[in-house]
């Protein structure tokens, strides 16, 4: 009995999981599509309904063939540019402002006339969409839509008249060749940062395309383009490098066969000839949001992040829904440290795309630098989710731990991600810190040099190596990393606070004044360095001077308590008491939580026989969390007593 209980719930599950009657034919892929009307469509002789049978019939044929239905989910419009002259540009005309929303596919609709070339349709088989032109009542919108979805899943040309995919068939069905490919792609992703295809199915479609200029009938320009996309996602770039440079001879105005070999050329490490080549685009076709967002990368890898910056911003101007260029430029924001644009651009992202890994991956490392690890943390484990491969997530969880002091977990999480990235400079250097932290400086020095081989002028790490060296008693390595950041990169400015700490920590007060001053006259956060030369300046026994350098901070901000306790402090050693007694009440009336400046007080009060105020600030300066001295509280209370 025990055993038939047990297997009853288990037949209920199956017949609730696979419903016996009625339903989708379980093989069947339904992809939603979102119709995109310009302002010239439906024109007066026509109607709405006439893409939307279209859209039936091209359904009908691939449900038959492969079991892909498509669906009507969305209409919107999109006002078209005046300007366009031709076919190619409307089409980029409508990427640009229309977006996927929650479909798989955009088919635009325009009835516009007098474009160059007499192009009826378009696809773009990496973004999944399609641009159709009406041009009369007679037209058969089925056919050419059936053979514009041929294209999005992987087909191309053909000479041969009985297929759909001829410029002109006589025919909607698919000739043998391009329905192999089409089954290669019926499983295709539509999420523009990723290939459609991979795996097997990749391996399989490369064949194919490969073959396919062997055969007299595909001989023709989109079937080169498919066969270079593919060669791309094998790392091919000679070859692409090699077919793209002899169709231009063919075709010199082609963007798209100038950004496959430009893309090939930075990938291949010619940056230089990549951003030439992005240029000359630009020239032609000074609209195309994807070039400017290539462009935008190929500055990135030359360090030119401003320049970056800008072909990113640019993209996005024209394409408002690129989340990859918002992406990009958040981690350009982050390396500038400015976390608010970074966060923002990011959560803009997010918003369009919220299964891009690298959004999550750039969001996670902005929360980590803005001080919010447990923000950090769960943005990782979305990424990791998404895409267990991106070294950075790896390096963010390792930033995690760090935080959390935990040097040990921080450890394995460097080490992972260069499991994935054996030249990811920033795992080199979170490894440097975390052995630097655990006290094993040969090991920090290796990891900081290691970084430093992969990015020449990566300044952290130039100043944490010197800062190890200076631990490990080897000043003079120390004092070259300081040189190389001082001398080249003055404006540097954690260089000169790190090394104003060490020096003031080891008393070598010269050389923390020589620190402030080159600070000073670099403009780097002069309150700062006011404040910290006056703290020399006082050790030094210049008295005046320091004074005079607390009033020029003080001017920057007349509101910053911690230069009034200093000062108070200067006046105090000086034994000026009516002007410590007045700043250290400065420094209390814009922050009354500083224990020292109640303590300090309560000492000053003591000396000008004030005893009851000294007593009031001394249990002020105790009930925030401060020891007084004893000896102090002793003499306090005797005079207390005998007044
Ligand atoms: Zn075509």
């Amino acid at each position: 009995m025990a055993k038939l209980d047990k297997w009853i719930p288990l037949i209920l599950i199956l017949l609730i999981t696979f419903p016996l009657f009625g339903g989708e034919s379980p093989t069947s892929r339904l992809l939603k599509v979102k119709l995109a009307l310009d302002e010239s469509y439906p024109p007066r002789d026509s109607s709405q309904k006439g893409i939307e049978e279209a859209i039936l019939t091209a359904s009908r044929h691939f449900e038959k063939e492969f079991d892909l239905k498509f669906t009507l989910a969305e209409v919107s419009s999109w006002q078209s540019d005046k300007g366009v002259k031709s076919f190619d540009e409307l089409f980029i005309d409508m990427q640009r402002k229309v977006d996927r929303g929650g479909c798989h596919i955009v088919i635009g609709l325009t009835a516009r006339r007098l474009l160059r070339g007499e192009l009826l349709g378009g696809a773009s088989y990496r973004s999944g969409s399609i641009l159709i032109r009406w041009t009369s009542p007679r037209q058969d919108l089925g056919l050419l839509l059936t053979h514009e979805l041929g294209h999005l899943f992987g087909a191309v040309h053909t000479k041969n008249r009985h297929s759909v995919m001829n410029i002109n068939p006589d025919t909607s069905d698919f000739d043998r060749e391009n329905a192999a490919l089409i089954r290669l792609n019926r499983e295709r992703r539509f999420l523009p940062h990723l290939f459609p295809i991979s795996g097997q199915q990749l391996e399989e479609a490369l064949h194919r395309y490969q073959r396919l200029p062997k055969m007299g009938d595909y001989k023709n320009l989109d079937a080169d383009i498919f066969l270079i996309m593919t060669l791309m996602e094998f790392e091919g770039y000679s070859e692409v490098i090699d077919r793209c440079q002899r169709l231009l001879k063919k075709t010199p105005h082609s963007s798209s066969i100038r950004n496959l070999m430009a893309i090939a050329l930075r990938r291949s490490g010619y940056i230089d000839r990549a951003i030439e080549e992005y240029e000359t685009i630009i020239r032609e076709d000074p609209l195309i949001p994807y070039v400017y967002y290539n462009l935008g990368i190929a500055y990135s890898k030359r360090e030119d992040i401003d320049k970056a910056i800008i072909q990113y911003q640019k993209a996005i101007y024209l394409m408002p829904s690129h989340y990859q260029a918002r992406t990009n430029l958040a981690h350009l924001y982050l390396e500038k440290r400015l976390l608010n644009e970074a966060e923002e651009q990011c959560r803009q992202a997010l918003a369009i795309e919220n299964d891009y890994a690298e959004g999550h991956s750039v969001l996670a490392a902005t929360y980590l630098l803005k001080q919010q690890p447990e923000e950090a943390y769960s943005e990782c484990q979305v990424a990791l989710k998404l895409n267990d491969q991106l070294s950075s997530v790896y390096n963010t969880m390792a930033g995690y731990y760090i935080f959390k002091n935990q040097n040990q977990e921080a450890e394995k999480w460097c080490l992972k991600s260069l499991e994935i990235d054996p030249r990811y400079h920033k795992a080199y250097y979170n490894l440097g810190n975390i052995y630097y932290a655990m006290g094993k400086f040969p090991d920090a020095v290796k990891n900081y040099q290691e970084a430093i081989k992969l990015k020449s002028n990566y300044l952290q790490a130039h100043l944490n190596l010197g800062l190890t060296y200076y631990r490990m008693n080897q000043p003079e390595q120390a004092g070259e990393e300081f040189d190389y950041l001082l001398a080249d990169h003055p404006d540097y400015e954690p260089a000169y606070g790190n090394l104003f700490s060490l020096y003031f920590e080891e008393k070598k007060f010269d050389e923390a004044e020589r620190i402030c001053r080159t600070a000073i006259d670099y403009g780097v956060n002069n309150l700062r360095f006011y404040q910290y030369l006056a703290m020399v300046l006082s050790e030094l026994g210049k008295a005046q001077e320091a004074e005079r350098y607390y009033q020029l901070a003080l001017e920057l901000d007349p509101q910053d308590s911690a230069i009034y306790l200093a000062l108070g402090n200067l006046y105090f050693r000086y034994n000026l008491l009516e002007n410590s007694a007045h700043n250290y009440l400065k420094a209390l009336e814009f922050d009354d939580s500083l224990k020292d400046a109640h303590n300090n007080l309560a000492v000053v009060y003591f000396y000008q026989e004030k005893y009851e105020l000294a007593w009031e600030h001394l249990q002020q300066a105790e009930q925030l969390g401060l020891t007084p001295h004893p000896d102090f509280v002793n003499k306090l209370k005797e005079k207390l007593k005998s007044k």
